[in-house]
This record gives structure tokens, sequence and C-alpha cells, in this order.
């Protein structure tokens, strides 16, 4: 033998987002595919001086901020690199090597590749044939070895949400096995109902959200886990020292200093998606709204063949699908009423032909 490499980590297959999007029409990755004003940004950037890039990364005001924002305290809330650092944290801390983790499948996909990293067995729980998620199958595949359950809520990329009651009876079942439920709000604001109160009030639930779809800051990577004081005390056991950027933490606070932003993106945003979503189905589409800042649409033909046409012909990305359930479709994230125009002329010349 060479050397030791993990074998977990030895057989993980990774598949990683395409690079060289700079200068497409982005509907792709469900990010804002025109970000925040500009005026917004060069203000921001004014602040970062030499000073300001020579010092460690203190995460502590904008913990504050965001805590004070979503009414929890200081204890209740840790910043990670993205919600995929969330995502690996919470593995490493409540997985156990060779235990089990349930999520719906397909969803976003950090959640299998962790396990895989980590050693841990992915349960995932498959859709209804009518796309739905019947509550009883994610119950029935909680067993004495599962340590975490993960439900998206809305599940990225079908939209499906779940009731209060469908969480309580997750969030007992759990605890019957002493396991850990994540509920992984990253389109909280297109979807407004949220799990917070049972991550601050309860013993075993944490709600993951991000800066990167809303709030626009996908590139500089910043995620919030939310949950009771003791499991953020020992997520902050596992986690890095300076693990988030100090320009991340900068925008994310500037952007809660400014609430009227907040209001504007979020109108921006579901104008546009309400926009689309009309639209379409005018021109005769079968399309879906999935309840995050993103939707459906089924073309009329090949959906990948649709895709691959919108990018070479019209530098317009979307994200198609290999999986037989979702094969027929396209998922398309939506931006302000502007953007969706310049999608929905680029796909019904594409789509036409
Ligand atoms: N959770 C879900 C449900 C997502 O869809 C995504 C991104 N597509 C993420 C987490 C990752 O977010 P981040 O950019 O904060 O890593």
């Amino acid at each position: 033998m060479k050397y030791y490499v993990d074998e977990h980590i030895k057989n993980t297959v990774r598949v990683f987002p395409e690079q060289g999007r700079y200068g497409y029409h982005r509907y792709d990755m469900n990010e804002n595919p025109e970000g925040l004003p500009k005026e917004f940004v060069d203000e921001v950037l004014k602040e970062i001086t030499p000073e300001f890039l020579a010092i460690y990364p203190e995460p502590d005001r904008f913990l504050h901020k965001y805590a004070d924002f979503i009414g929890a305290a200081y204890e209740n809330v840790l910043t990670t690199n993205g919600s995929d650092m969330a995502i690996r944290y919470l593995l490493e801390t409540f997985g156990e090597k060779g235990k089990e983790v349930v999520t719906v499948s397909p969803s976003f996909e950090m959640y299998w590749v962790n396990c895989s990293i980590l050693g841990l067995k992915h349960v995932p729980v498959a859709y209804e044939p009518d796309l739905t998620i019947k509550i009883e199958k994610i119950l029935e595949a909680i067993s004495g070895d599962t340590r975490v359950v993960v439900l998206l809520n809305p599940n990225n990329p079908v939209g499906n949400v779940y009731t209060e009651e469908e969480l309580e009876r997750v969030i007992e079942r759990a605890k019957e096995v002493g396991a850990v439920v994540i509920v992984d709000e990253a389109y909280h604001y297109f979807y407004d109902r949220t799990f917070l109160p049972y991550a601050l009030n309860g013993e075993n639930v944490i709600v993951l959200r991000t800066f990167s779809k809303l709030f626009s800051l996908a590139a500089c990577r910043l995620g919030v886990i939310i949950s009771n004081p003791e499991i953020i005390h020992y997520v902050k056991n596992a986690r890095l020292t300076f693990d988030v950027n100090a320009i991340a933490l900068l925008f994310g606070e500037r952007i809660l200093d400014r609430p009227e932003l907040i209001r504007e993106l979020i109108r921006i945003e579901k104008e546009g998606k309400a926009w689309i979503l009309q639209a379409l189905e005018k021109e005769g589409y079968e399309c879906r709204d999935c309840r995050g800042n993103f939707i459906f649409v089924k073309p009329k033909h090949s959906a990948r063949e649709v895709a691959n046409r919108l990018e070479t012909e019209k530098k317009v990305l979307v994200h198609p699908y290999g999986n037989e359930l979702l094969k027929d479709c396209l998922r398309v994230s939506v931006g302000s009423k502007e953007a969706m125009e310049l999608f929905l002329e680029a796909f019904l010349e594409v789509d036409r032909q």
C-alpha cells in the first residue's frame, strides 16, 4: 500500500458543479440571477480596508444581529461556511459511523455526499409517483440505528412542504431512537412558514438557513445553524476556528441592517416568479411552483436537449435532471420580472423549433 486513505473518502464519487458560468444567464443553481443592487455592494466594499483584511474573522457581531433578526438568543445561532459546511458539521457531530441518516431522495445532494464521506449509512425515502412525500414512509425509515433525520422545507427540488403535525410526528419518532432532526430552510422567505420555534424550544431539532438564496451571497459562503444552546455548543466543538470569512460576515451584517433591502429582494423575486409561472401557463406549458426561488417547467422537447441548446445558443443555464421521475422537467431559478422575460424569450425560441 502506497499510503493510507480513508476508505469512505476513497470510495466517494463526486461530481462538482460546472464552472465558467460568468457571463451566462444563470438559472441553474438557485442563485439570484442578477445579484444584489450594485450601489449596496459598492457601499459595503468601502469598508474593506487593509486593517479589515489583516484581522482574523470575528463572527460575534453578526451572530448577535442575526439572533435579534430571528427573535432568538446569541446562544441559539452559529455561522458556517454556507449550509454546505453546516451539513458536514452536523453529520460529524450527530452521525455515528455505520449508523443511519434518513433523507428524502432525490434532494440536495450534499446530504448523501457527506454521509458517504463520513461512513454514515444514507437511507433514502422515495417520492410517490405523483411527486408527493408520504410522512409514513419517513417514519417507517427511522430505525433504532437512525442518528439524523433530514427534512427540507420546502423540499428542493420538488417543493413539497411538511405540516406541523407531520414534523411533530418525525420529532417524536426521532426522540424515541435518539436522533436529531435537521430542518433545512434554505428557501425561507419564498415560503414563509418556518419551524424555527421547534429548533429554539425543542430538544433535538436544528434549522438551517443560508445567505446564498434570497440574500444573494452565494459567493461569500454564509450559512446559519439555529438550535438550542446545547446542540449549538456541541457543533461549536466540531467547528474550525475561522471557518467563515470576514467579507461574508460584513455583507451579512449589512444586509441585516437594511430591512428595506430585504423587503425589496422578496418583492422582486416573488413578482418574477408569479410572472413567469403565468407566462409559461399562457404558452401552454405545465409548470410548478416549487415554493423556493425556482420553478419546474416541462418543455415540449427533451429536457436535456433544451437545456443544452439554451446553453450553447442562448448562453442561458438551467438545470435538467437524470432522475426518472424528474427527467422531463427543467428546474429554473427565478429572479426579477426582467430576468424572467429574458429566460422566457430564449426558452420559447429553443423549444418551439
Ligand atoms: N440546502 C438546500 C436545500 C439547498 O438547495 C442548497 C443549495 N442549492 C443548500 C443547502 C446549500 O446552500 P449553501 O450555498 O449555503 O451551501
